[in-house]
Formats: C-alpha cells, sequence, structure tokens
C-alpha cells in the first residue's frame, strides 16, 4: 500500500488540535496507575498527541512534547533489539501468543514452564530483559544509545524516581523472574535482570519522540530519516504483528477490531500505533481503563485512524 492510499489531510496541526478539544470534553474515565506510586504523580489531565510521517515531518497538539514515563512502550525497543542478538533461538523462550490474561499475571506462567505467552506481558519483557543483562556489559546503557540513536535526540533520560518507585514496588515482577529462573529461562542473576527492566520502564519520552522513535517499525525495518536499517525487514514484521496480537495486552482484539493497527501500550498512559507505509501516532494520557491501557489515548487514536482511514485491514 503506498502513501496515496490514505485519505488526504490539508493541515495534521489542526485536525489533532481539533481532535484534542473534542476530547477534552470526555469526561476522565479511569485511575491513573498508583502501583508504582511515582505514576501517580502526574496530572490526569495530562493530553498529547503527535503524528510523525515517513518524510520526517512530526505533527503534533497538547502535551506532544512533555515526556512521561514510557513504561511498557519500552517493551517494543527491547525486543527489536533482544531479536538482533539471539535470532530464531529468542523463540524458544518466549512465544508469540496472545495471553488472555492482565500484563502482569503469573498463574499461566507456571502451567507453562516459565515460557512466557509473548515478550511484551511482563514475564516476557523479563526474559528479553535478560537477553539484553546477559550480553551486554552495560545493558542499560546500550538500551539508552539505542533509544538516542532512534530518536536523534541525546537528552532521553531515565527518570530516576520513578526507577526507585519501581524497585521498591517491585515484588510481582521479582515473582516471575525467580519463578522462570526456577524452570532454567533467566540466565543472569535476577537483581541484575530486575534492574535493566526497571530502567528501560523508567525512561522519559515525549509523544513527538516517541512517534519519531518507532518509525523504522513503519517502514519495514528502515529509519526513513537517517536511512539506517535498524532491524531485518522479517523483524520489523514480527514485532508489528506481535504488537497487534499482544501489545494493547486482553484488549487487543478489541483495539484490532475497532482501531487496527499494531499498538503498544504502557500504564504511563502512553499508546504508540505504527501504521505501515504511513508513520507513527503516539499519544498520552494517564488514566487508565481496568487493562492497564489508557482511556482517553485510545479514543486519540481511534478517532484520528478512523478520519484518516489507516486500517491495515
Ligand atoms: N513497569 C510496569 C510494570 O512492570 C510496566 C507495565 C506496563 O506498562 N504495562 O508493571
Amino acid at each position: 500500500m503506498q502513501q496515496a492510499d490514505f485519505c488526504p489531510i490539508v493541515d495534521l496541526n489542526q485536525a489533532l488540535a481539533d481532535l484534542l478539544t473534542q476530547a477534552r470534553q470526555m469526561p476522565i474515565s479511569g485511575k491513573v496507575a498508583d502501583y508504582i506510586p511515582a505514576l501517580s504523580q502526574v496530572a490526569p489531565n495530562r493530553l498529547g498527541i503527535a503524528v510523525a510521517t515517513l518524510d520526517g515531518k512530526v505533527a503534533s497538539a497538547g502535551d506532544a512534547a512533555v515526556p512521561f514515563s514510557i513504561q511498557s512502550l519500552s517493551k517494543t525497543y527491547a525486543l527489536t533489539m533482544a531479536m538482533q542478538l539471539q535470532g530464531d533461538e529468542l523463540w524458544h523462550r518466549v512465544r508469540m501468543e496472545p495471553s488472555g490474561q492482565p500484563f502482569n499475571s503469573i498463574v499461566q506462567l507456571e502451567w507453562e514452564q516459565g515460557i512466557p505467552r509473548n515478550p511484551v506481558i511482563n514475564a516476557g519483557a523479563l526474559v528479553i530483559a535478560d537477553v539484553l543483562a546477559s550480553h551486554y556489559s552495560a545493558s542499560i546503557n546500550s538500551f539508552l544509545m539505542f533509544i538516542r540513536r532512534l530518536t536523534d535526540c541525546q537528552s532521553i533520560y531515565i527518570d530516576p524516581k520513578v526507577y526507585a518507585s519501581e524497585q521498591q514496588h517491585g515484588s510481582r515482577n521479582a515473582a516471575l523472574a525467580y519463578l522462570m529462573k526456577s524452570f532454567g529461562n533467566i540466565q543472569s542473576e535476577v537483581p541484575l535482570v530486575l534492574e535493566q527492566y526497571f530502567h528501560q520502564c523508567s525512561v522519559a519520552m515525549s509523544c513527538e519522540q516517541l512517534a519519531r522513535s518507532f518509525l523504522y517499525l513503519a517502514n519495514r525495518g528502515q529509519d526513513p530519516v537517517s536511512g539506517e536499517q535498524i532491524c531485518s525487514r522479517k523483524d520489523a514484521h514480527r514485532v508489528n504483528a506481535i504488537l497487534t496480537t499482544s501489545g494493547m495486552y486482553d484488549q487487543s482484539g478489541e483495539f484490532a477490531f475497532t482501531v487496527g493497527l499494531p499498538a503498544k501500550s504502557g500504564v504511563g498512559g502512553g499508546i504508540v500505533a505504527v501504521v505501515p507505509n504511513y508513520g507513527v501516532i503516539a499519544a498520552w494520557s494517564p488514566p487508565l481503563n481496568s487493562f492497564g491501557n489508557s482511556q482517553l489515548a485510545m479514543h486519540l487514536i481511534r478517532a484520528l485512524a478512523e478520519q484518516l482511514g489507516l486500517s491495515v485491514y
């Protein structure tokens, strides 16, 4: 499909501003995540959206330049890195099926002998964090450098307050990691794996930076701005497939049904949706629904996708 197949829009900035004005009239439903206490400090009425297109332009509205905690959006970057390090071996340690369970569920993991259903639920993301921690001598730095390269922005940082809060309240993630270690599916020491995972969740980025950084997934693995091949075409296909079936956790089916784009959410209230051959939409609103997805960010992406005819189906 070529870019010309999408509905043209004369002024994307204006269209985004209009969408935000409409969204601000809606009642705020949902609740800002507080199981990681630092996340509850964020104002619930923050609202932003950005669209990066393959020609390198970024349109935005609202709080699109304000950094927030990317949380599980980070799983997309870590997965891309781990796929390159482990190749097909990776898929013996983590599967590619939807879980049908909440993102931090532990029940399935014991029945399935420590092999997580997919790399974007927490258990799977911990296996991915283990791949990075076992391979790199300074995996957190390598991870941050990867994101800085994708955004061409050296100022992207890890929020130390969010990190400390994640670490203090990370018992469930520790339980997942130790359970997998007991099955032989974690190679490094668990504290090292958790350190990698909590740091990557604590990266702060804005909608504009997020949209820019996911462009390689809309362009078969190649960064359309720098021309750099970030991952193979096959791996870009696979990441998008996983985002489609599992990126919105137990609401991935509904998201495919109503929006029709590969997408990833995070409990910081961000959602990033990939539009192959067009670009990337990133939206942010902190209150979450019961699935852990931002209610208003989902609404914004759905409305824009409908307006522009972006569904991949
Ligand atoms: N750091 C969060 C956790 O481990 C990430 C979860 C998410 O964004 N869905 O629970």
